[in-house]
Order: C-alpha cells, then sequence, then structure tokens
C-alpha cells in the first residue's frame, strides 16, 4: 500500500527536486503533458527580452555576427549533442521534424541507390506518429523510382520484415502513444546487419531517456525541442548525422545556409563540407533562441539521473492506478519493463477523451490520443511524487463520480 505520507518522504530525499524552481507552472496546475508541449522556462523570458531588446532592437543586422545568430543552428546543435552521445558538429538545430525527416530520408536513399540499387523498401511503423509516414509517402512520389512503404505492425516484425530490398527503415525511438522505447543498440545492429540504414525519430525520447547515438552506432537521428526540451510553441527542430555519411550526400532542400560559403553568392550550389549541409534557409532566431533556456536546465543535470526519477514516477503512476482505481475499465498499454518504457504512461478507457476533459478541468493537464488512450506524460524536472499522488486521485474521483459523463467534456476541441 503506497500512502500519501510516503511519496512526501520521497519528495523529501528527491535530489533533482530544487530544479522544479527553474520553471513557471499556473498555480493548482499538475502538467503531465511535457510530451507534447514542455513548460516555460524562467529564464525564457530574459532570454526573449534581451534576444528581442538589445539583439533585434538595438543591434540589429548586426546580431548576425556580434549575437551569433548565423552559428545558433550548431551552437545549440552541440549542447543538444549533450544529451544524445553526439560529438562535436554532428547535430543541429533546424526547420520542424517534418522537414528534417524529408531531408535525412533523401540522404539515406540516395546513400544506399549508390551501394545497391535494386533495394525499394522503406519499412516503417503504422502506429507512428503519423507526419513520420506522411513526409515518406510525400517524399516517394516525388522521386518517383519505383520505392514502396512497408509498414510493420509491432517491433518484433522488424526481424521478419527486413531483408536484401530494405534500402531504409525509420522508427520512433519512444512511441508517441504506447510509450514503447526500442533498443536503439540492437535495432541498429539488426538493420546494420542486412546493410539497410536506420532513421530514429528521437520526438518523444530526446530529454526523457538517455540516448547514445554514437555508441549506439546509429545512423541518422531527428526530433522535436518542444516536447520534453522545453524549447518553447513550434521551436525548431534537431537533426543528427553519423559522421559517416555527413559529406556522403547533400540533402535536395538546398538553400543558401547550406552552402560551403554562402556570402559567396555563387551562382551555383555547393554544400559545406560538414552538418551546416542540412540547412536550408534563414532561421526563425527568436523562437531558436529560446531553445537555449530549456536545454541549460538538462546540462544541471544528466540523463542517467533524470532517468532514475522518471522510472521511479512512471512506476509509481503504475502503482497508484492500480492501487486506487481498479474497477473503472482502464488498460495499461505502456510497457512495464523498464527497457521498453519511455517517460509517459498511457492508458486506455472507454471513454478516454472525456476522461482527459474532465482531468484537465480538475487542473490535472494531461492528453489524449486515439483510439482511447489517456496519455500522461512524465517530466523528472518538474514533477514530485506528490504530483502524482494528487494525480491518481484525480483520476479516481473523475472516474468514481463518472464526471467524464457531462456533456461538457465531450465537444471535441480543434487540437485534441
Ligand atoms: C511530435 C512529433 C512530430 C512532430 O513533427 P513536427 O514537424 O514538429 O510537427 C514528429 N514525429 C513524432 C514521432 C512526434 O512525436
Amino acid at each position: 500500500m503506497i500512502t500519501l505520507e510516503q511519496c512526501q518522504q520521497w519528495d523529501a530525499a528527491d535530489t533533482l527536486a530544487s530544479l522544479k524552481n527553474q520553471f513557471e507552472l499556473p498555480q493548482g496546475v499538475i502538467y503531465l503533458d511535457g510530451n507534447s508541449l514542455g513548460a516555460k522556462p524562467r529564464q525564457a523570458v530574459e532570454r526573449a527580452q534581451a534576444v528581442i531588446n538589445q539583439q533585434w532592437g538595438t543591434d540589429l543586422i548586426n546580431s548576425w555576427n556580434k549575437a551569433g545568430w548565423w552559428d545558433l543552428p550548431v551552437r545549440l546543435g552541440n549542447k543538444i549533442g549533450r544529451l544524445i552521445g553526439a560529438q562535436e558538429n554532428e547535430t543541429v538545430v533546424t526547420d520542424t521534424t517534418s522537414l528534417n525527416l524529408f531531408k535525412v530520408l533523401a540522404a539515406a536513399v540516395h546513400i544506399q541507390q549508390n551501394n545497391d540499387n535494386t533495394r525499394k523498401i522503406i519499412i516503417a511503423e503504422r502506429d507512428s506518429f503519423p507526419t513520420d509516414i506522411y513526409m515518406i509517402e510525400g517524399f516517394m512520389a516525388l522521386i518517383n523510382q519505383g520505392y514502396q512503404l512497408h509498414l510493420i505492425d509491432s517491433p518484433a516484425d522488424l526481424t521478419t520484415s527486413i531483408n536484401q530490398h530494405t534500402a531504409v527503415v525509420v522508427l520512433s525511438h519512444v512511441n508517441y502513444r504506447t510509450g514503447y522505447l526500442h533498443d536503439m543498440a540492437a535495432t541498429n545492429e539488426l538493420v546494420h546487419a542486412h546493410d539497410a540504414l536506420l532513421i530514429w525519430d528521437l520526438c518523444h525520447s530526446i530529454g526523457a531517456v538517455p540516448i547514445d547515438l554514437n555508441s549506439s552506432n546509429s545512423d541518422f537521428a531527428i526530433g522535436c525541442t518542444y516536447k520534453y526540451l522545453n524549447g518553447g510553441p513550434g521551436a525548431p527542430a534537431m537533426l543528427w548525422v553519423h559522421e559517416r555519411y555527413q559529406t556522403a550526400f547533400s540533402q535536395p532542400l538546398s538553400g543558401w545556409w547550406g552552402h560551403a560559403q554562402p556570402f559567396d553568392m555563387a551562382v551555383n550550389y555547393t554544400p559545406a563540407d560538414n552538418i551546416r549541409r542540412y540547412l536550408c534557409g534563414t532561421q526563425p532566431i527568436v523562437s531558436m533562441s529560446l531553445i537555449e533556456s530549456g536545454v541549460d536546465i538538462f546540462l544541471q543535470t544528466d540523463m542517467h539521473a533524470l532517468r532514475r526519477k522518471s522510472l521511479q514516477l512512471t512506476d509509481l503512476l503504475i502503482a497508484l492506478t492500480e492501487q486506487e482505481c481498479t474497477g473503472f475499465d482502464l488498460t495499461l498499454i505502456t510497457p512495464r519493463e523498464h527497457a521498453h518504457r519511455g517517460s509517459h504512461i498511457s492508458l486506455c478507457h472507454p471513454h478516454g477523451y472525456a476522461v482527459v476533459q474532465a482531468l484537465i478541468a480538475r487542473g490535472v493537464i494531461g492528453d489524449y490520443r486515439e483510439p482511447e488512450v489517456i496519455r500522461l506524460g512524465i517530466t523528472p524536472l518538474y514533477l514530485s511524487y506528490v504530483d502524482i499522488w494528487l494525480a491518481v486521485q484525480h483520476l479516481k474521483q473523475v472516474l468514481h463520480n463518472q464526471e467524464w459523463a457531462q456533456p461538457q467534456f465531450h465537444t471535441r476541441g480543434q487540437v485534441t
């Protein structure tokens, strides 16, 4: 039996607890949606003011040099690189995850064409975040060279589907719906044993679980900065390419920011001989600047300490829902095994959408994903053990009182 007092003791002993002070969250809110939009670091306001008032307002165009705007994608990429086992100058911050997938997919397909042009299959997961599938479809239609998309239904299906026809595999390191976590090193090994290339989508794992792209021998990775990294709404995404592929192909969105000598204003495109070749055009500097406030908080701790707390909190959430909410038709779809669990917990309920709305009305902000999935994100930077206790007490009340049956919880907003 887990008690509130026990949770209070865990909080008192939590060495990461003080990091919460670096975020500004509204009073009375338990925020379980940092996996979709991270909370606001306090420092972000000061940084936004500096960028808008000083860099833009006062220094004007000088800021491209003086404030390092031109170097920002690589400088920030290197900071994020420290969280994902990247070497210097292997990571950039730019564009969106969707666009970055297009770029690295083009690179991977092109590299494979040079190796063995008979490989025409791209493997992805049916349960991947849909934009990944949409972008692959769009890319295949554009190049129109007989590529086919093969969708697998479970991680185990990869073993039986991959073969000598596979060119590229695209996987989400952590599944956005179930929270399933792939074994990165073992999956790279499997894919490489078939001479295929693998693109990791890190959207739900960057800042959530320890990642070591180099020691796991990964090829390509892309991911969001506005989820666990707390970069701010719509903040540009990251892109990482293993050193061995950085100059093997220049991606097709060959804008001037990826040019070797952009200020030569040359007539023709020559890609930079480094990771900058994955840039395209002028970046949203204000938004990009804010990412640093979130990343700097991570750099005060380490991903292994965060992972320990994340697993304790997700274990606690599972245990408490089983202790407090039995008989209410909740089904856990997140793996119990630590080795395959990301940092969110998903519970199915026949009225999942309305349950989430009723929780939000009580100040417990999670989100809903089709079909029937209540998704509760666990961000150890700003959640306590007591927060988890309280969230489960609210869930229990919503279910016990059937609050979800109230009509106002059944209307859908534009974004769910
Ligand atoms: C959130 C998310 C995205 C979002 O892509 P955008 O281009 O930023 O809209 C892509 N892939 C996965 C797996 C995600 O979770």
